[in-house]
Formats: C-alpha cells, sequence, structure tokens
C-alpha cells in the first residue's frame, strides 16, 4: 500500500477523528480510488485512507486496512442494521449511508423502497464502482440501484442510470411515518426528498393543528403535508419552482387531502408579500452561503430573511427555521436568527435540533453536521 506521509496539522487532524486530509499537507500523490497507509514523519502508521482528487488528497477510513470488498460489506452491513434498529414504523425512505458519519467517506447511499440511490461526491470510489454496487445489491431490501450524477468534480454530468436491476422510473411513491411521498430520483433535489427533515416534519406538523401555516421554500410539500395531515386550517407552501409545487399538489392528493382546499404560490420568498400572518410560519431556504463568501456576509443573509419572515407570525405564533449550510456553525447561525428576530420584537426558543440518525456525522467532523433548525415562538 503506497505511503502518504502527513505534516502536523494533518496528524492531528486525522487522530482527533477528522476524515479529510487537505492536499496541501501532504507531499506524496497517489491516484484517486488507491487505498494508502498514513504515517508521520517517522514512519509510524496513523490509519488508512482512499486517495481523492482536488482540494482532499485522501478520504480517512476506520479501522485497519482490509481489502476492498470486505471492506465495503463490513461497513455497508452495519449501516443496514443500525437503520433497521433506527428508523421509525411504516418508513422505507431514510439515507443508508451518510459518507463519513459511516465510515464510507464521500459516498451517499439513500433508500427509497426497494431502490438505493446512490451518490458519489469522491472521485476515488468511481474505481470501486462495481464492487459497491455488488455489495449494495445484496441488501435484502434492495431491487435495484440507480446512480445520481451531478456533483460536478466527479461527475460532470446530470441526471442518473440504473445501475442494476430493474430499470429505475421517472417517479416512486415511498413512505414517511405512514404518509406518502413521490420521488423522483432523477429529477429531484439532493438523491429525490429532503430525508435530513424527516423528524422535523414530523414535530413541527404535530404543531399545526387549528392553525394558518406559511410553509417558505417548500419544495415538493414535506412540511406542508404533515401539517395538512394534523389539522391545519390552511397551509400555503411557497416556492420558485413551479415543479416543486405541482409535486407538493400530488403528495397532498396521494394522502387523501384536497390540494384546493390550501395554497401554492410560486413566488420568490425574498418578494413575496405574504397575503396577513400565519400562527406557524416554517423557513427552510437552501444554502445562503455563496462560495467562500465570508462568515459576515452569510450571517447577514440568514439575519434579514429570519427578519423578513418573523413579520409574518401571530402575536401568539410559531416560527420554524432551518439552515442547511455547512459554512456556518450552529452558533454562528443562531446568532444571526436572533439578530434578525430581535428586529421583530421578543422571541423564545422553544427546541433545537438536527438532521436525524439516519444522517450520522463522525465526531471530530463538524462540517458534517450542517442541518441546524429551531423552534422559536414570539414571547
Ligand atoms: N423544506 C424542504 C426543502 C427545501 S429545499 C423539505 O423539507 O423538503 C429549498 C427549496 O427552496 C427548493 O425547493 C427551491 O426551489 C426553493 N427556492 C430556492 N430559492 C428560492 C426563493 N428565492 N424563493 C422561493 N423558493 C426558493
Amino acid at each position: 500500500m503506497q505511503v502518504v506521509r502527513l505534516n502536523q496539522d494533518a496528524l492531528r487532524a486525522v487522530r482527533r477523528g477528522h476524515p479529510w486530509v487537505f492536499a496541501d499537507a501532504v507531499r506524496d500523490i497517489a491516484e484517486p480510488g488507491e487505498f494508502v497507509r498514513l504515517q508521520d514523519r517517522k514512519g509510524v502508521s496513523i490509519g488508512w485512507g482512499i486517495a481523492d482528487e482536488g482540494g482532499i488528497a485522501v478520504r480517512v477510513l476506520p479501522g485497519e486496512p482490509l481489502p476492498v470488498d470486505s471492506f465495503l460489506a463490513e461497513r455497508i452491513g452495519r449501516a443496514d442494521s443500525q437503520r433497521t434498529r433506527l428508523m421509525p414504523p411504516s418508513t422505507n425512505a431514510y439515507r443508508l449511508i451518510n459518507a463519513a458519519g459511516d465510515g464510507l467517506p464521500g459516498i451517499v447511499v439513500d433508500r427509497y423502497g426497494p431502490v438505493a440511490v446512490l451518490r458519489l461526491y469522491s472521485a476515488g470510489w468511481v474505481r470501486h464502482l462495481e464492487v459497491l454496487v455488488k455489495t449494495l445489491s445484496e441488501l435484502p431490501w434492495v431491487e435495484s440501484i440507480y446512480r445520481r450524477y451531478g456533483v460536478t468534480r466527479v461527475d460532470g454530468r446530470k441526471g442518473g442510470e440504473t445501475l442494476a436491476g430493474p430499470p429505475v422510473g421517472e417517479s416512486l411513491v415511498v413512505e414517511e411515518h405512514g404518509l406518502r411521498f413521490l420521488v423522483r430520483p432523477e429529477k429531484g433535489q439532493k438523491t429525490g426528498l429532503f430525508l435530513d427533515q424527516r423528524e422535523n416534519r414530523r414535530r413541527i406538523g404535530e404543531l399545526a393543528a387549528g392553525r394558518r401555516v406559511f410553509n417558505l421554500f417548500g419544495y415538493n410539500g414535506g412540511f406542508s403535508l404533515y401539517a395538512a395531515v394534523h389539522g391545519a386550517a390552511r397551509v400555503e407552501t411557497v416556492d420558485m419552482s413551479g415543479p416543486a409545487l405541482e409535486d407538493a399538489k400530488e403528495n397532498f392528493r396521494l394522502n387523501g387531502i384536497d390540494p384546493k382546499a390550501h395554497a401554492f404560490h410560486s413566488a420568490d420568498v425574498f418578494k413575496w408579500e405574504a397575503p396577513g400572518k400565519a400562527g406557524l410560519v416554517i423557513c427552510d431556504p437552501p444554502s445562503l452561503t455563496h462560495g467562500k463568501a465570508a462568515d459576515a456576509v452569510a450571517r447577514q443573509a440568514y439575519k434579514r430573511l429570519n427578519s423578513r419572515v418573523a413579520r409574518w407570525v401571530t402575536a401568539d405564533g410559531l416560527l420554524a427555521s432551518a439552515s442547511c449550510t455547512a459554512r456556518l456553525d450552529g452558533p454562528t447561525w443562531e446568532l444571526a436568527v436572533a439578530e434578525g428576530l430581535a428586529e421583530e420584537g421578543r422571541w423564545a426558543l422553544l427546541m433545537r435540533c438536527g438532521a436525524p440518525p439516519d444522517h450520522p456525522s463522525a465526531l471530530a467532523h463538524p462540517e458534517g453536521r450542517y442541518l441546524k433548525f429551531a423552534l422559536l415562538s414570539r414571547l
């Protein structure tokens, strides 16, 4: 196995459990996909990893070196049995492999019923695609394996293709907490659904009974559907994407709810003029940090947005605010939200959470804990 020697900074990070070795921390170059042994300057082994290209030279793998087939079989088997224990009933859509959080940095696999949707974030794994597909296809529930493209550095293309099993259609229907959702593995955002908001959708939905709800950046109506099912008086879903809103309506129908009893606004939230106030406002924007924009710029963006949407919350109302950017850590994002809300009265924090347990992150890898979620109420 080729040896890659680490400088002091990288050594410290890897010892702490961080899964990335940056390219500027090493001089030895390995081909993407090659397994390498990591050593300190004195030649002492401190682990192993898989070589990547670009800014991350090596992605660190857990345990002792193993042949790739046994390594993948062990990690995937472990992740699968963990999910079997952790997932709520009547749910067949969840993240099976969450990259470094499952000891498989650079690999994401989502389960949608009988379909495993694979997305690679590291060019290194492309070389091992065949064994990866073979290992996944041995899981008892897997009928088809679909590869979703769209990671510029790795794929350089969009769309996707079926790699094993019967061809995956344009859409399929899955179950989440007993609710039915339309998933589009080829065209949907990420791999089709935002699985990371599953538990937040359920908890927020339960708070919606009898209330008017604004679901901002609503995508295919995940939060909206839970709210409607729990008896919200009227749910207004706002998204800039027409096709996403059509899917939201379809999701209502799939669950026996008449979309005509609710509203779907195709609009830019930053310009939308709310038709009044709501007792529950949900604000789950796409990442508002762009490229390497300074923290200060990002903080300002979240501050402004939260201040804008807080205006639409009634005097006894709730605001559920989220952020999916890895560029701001939890405390910094919370500060931005607090600054924004301070312009709109006084608020209390009821609950703060992140992603559910099918989205584990390596403990020493805070970048993996990108999802931030807070429930607030007016004081
Ligand atoms: N809350 C959703 C995920 C939201 S993803 C869920 O739980 O599934 C972000 C969504 O914001 C996308 O659907 C995208 O179309 C939409 N979007 C992005 N910018 C927007 C804007 N300026 N105004 C309205 N919608 C926007």
